[in-house]
């Protein structure tokens, strides 16, 4: 269902420049599930797990052990790089346990348990700061790092690490991808709505790091408030906005870039490579929670829905908490069919609902069987329905025969590595062929292939300066 626009907002849209990308599909979006409902504080939990590994890149290294006694917002696990980020405190206890423990990617990785004390007491360290103008970039993405930030729409990837612009590069196209794309979530369009001045306070941080003077907002046209709240806190600054077509995957950076930059971003290419930054909402408000409040990311907005969930709800939640604990708070689960961390397109099934929040989980979804299509796969009807909803202009039935047939030479041939894993073209397939599955296999051999080609040309090269 979609919502109605009100005066105000057809105006403002009408205002804005319309922008979409080639391919895509429209889906069950599924959001008025919650869509209207107002964001809700998640109880304090027992216990909170806190993996040192919530992020891309080295995984953080332990600096509490049992019986330590720690703060909101303290730091408990230093980076373990230049491509890594702390990991903080998200409430006040006791250390009970340093060990691994499962994680959202179904295996263990090394976590801190804190037992919770329910005081809520902050750490000393977390101090506001009045004015960011005066100090440097540099300065700002040591605080950017220190605050654990990192890609909150599901990527994770360290937001220091995509601040800091390679030597040859420039920043000409800063992005706020508000577009939330994916079925059922709702929680970058609630954060825009509940927090929409200090989204673009972080914008603006951004910009004075970056040293660019316009920044562009994409947000889909099915968000009217969000685009209302947005409009009014940005009208007096040099942020042009985009309203962006409802359709999938309008989130993806590739395609919010081709839409407002006109750019393409080649194969193999990141988006500073033609000169834009891609920032998602949860993110750049972290960004100003920590640059003016010097407040660490220990807390993000989750959208627990499906209609397998009694009483779907988009709640305040602090990291590591258990999803247990917030479908207590739904009144819990009845007749699931599936288990989803993230969105239905792009996140991940999972088995067990034992297992904690962490910085890019924007969602828990349980499915009922009327929203899970189990039939089993048919064969291929050779109607060309997945071919027509690539947005990266690829032929996805093409790419899964050439995995299960172990082509994956070929495969890399036909641009397998290109695939986004956006699922568009799994989700209009009328006989439900598993392509994405496929086309992930294919890419996993090849990425394991170039791995030891890699491997085998740097031996060589050491064989030769021996000589
Ligand atoms: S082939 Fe990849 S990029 Fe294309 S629709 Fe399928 S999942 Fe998306
Ligand atoms: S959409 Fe499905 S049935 Fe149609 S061509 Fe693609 S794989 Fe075959």
């Amino acid at each position: 269902m979609r919502k109605k626009m009100n005066k105000k907002v057809v105006a403002i849209t009408m205002n804005m420049k319309q922008a979409t990308f080639k391919g895509g599909t429209h889906l069950r979006y599924n959001k008025e599930l919650t869509s209207g409902l107002k964001v809700m504080k998640s109880t304090p939990p027992q216990e909170v797990v806190l993996p040192v590994s919530m992020h891309l890149g080295a995984p953080s290294k332990p600096i509490v052990a049992v019986g330590d006694r720690v703060k909101m917002g303290q730091k408990i696990a230093e980076p373990g790089g230049f491509v890594s980020v702390p990991t903080h405190a998200t409430v006040s206890g006791e250390v009970i346990a340093v060990e691994p423990r499962i994680h959202t990617n179904g295996q263990r990785v090394m976590s801190i348990v804190i037992k919770n004390d329910m005081q809520e007491t902050l750490h000393e360290s977390i101090l506001p700061r009045k004015e960011y103008k005066n100090l440097t970039s540099k300065e700002i993405l040591q605080i950017i790092q220190d605050a654990g930030i990192v890609g909150m729409g599901g990527a994770t990837f360290p937001t220091h690490v995509k601040l800091s612009i390679p030597e040859g590069k420039k920043a000409e196209y800063l992005i706020l991808n508000a577009a939330e794309c994916e079925a059922y979530l709702t929680n970058d369009d609630a954060l825009m709505v509940r927090n929409s001045d200090e989204i673009v306070k972080g914008l603006e941080i951004i910009m004075h790091v970056l040293g660019v003077d316009r920044a562009y907002i994409g947000i889909e046209d099915n968000k009217p408030e969000a685009i209302e709240k947005m409009y009014e806190s940005s009208k007096h600054l040099n942020i042009e906005m985009y309203s962006l077509k409802t359709k999938y995957p309008q989130g993806s950076e590739k395609h919010i870039i081709k839409a407002i930059a006109k750019r393409e971003v080649p194969s193999g290419k990141l988006p500073i490579d033609v000169g834009c930054v891609v920032f998602n909402v949860a993110t750049v408000k972290a960004i100003y929670d920590a640059v003016m409040h010097g407040m660490p990311l220990i807390e993000r907005i989750v959208t627990i829905t499906g209609r397998g969930v009694v009483k779907p709800q988009r709640m305040d939640v602090k990291i590591g908490t258990h999803i247990e604990h917030l479908l207590q708070q739904c009144d819990g689960i009845r007749d699931t069919e599936k288990f989803i961390l993230g969105g239905p397109m792009m996140g991940f099934a999972h088995y067990s609902t034992d297992v904690p929040v962490l910085k890019g989980g924007s969602g828990v979804l349980l499915l009922s069987e009327e929203e899970t299509d189990l039939a089993p796969a048919k064969d291929c009807i050779r109607c060309a329905k997945c071919v027509a909803a690539c947005p990266m202009g690829l032929m996805p039935l093409m790419l899964s025969n050439m995995s299960i047939k172990s082509d994956f030479d070929k495969a890399e041939q036909y641009n397998a590595m290109d695939c986004i894993e956006c699922g568009a073209c799994a989700y209009v397939c009328p006989t439900k062929r598993m392509l994405v599955s496929n086309i992930r296999v294919a890419k996993k051999e090849i990425l394991a292939k170039r791995k030891q080609q890699a491997e085998k040309a740097e031996a060589e090269k050491a064989k030769g300066g021996n000589n």
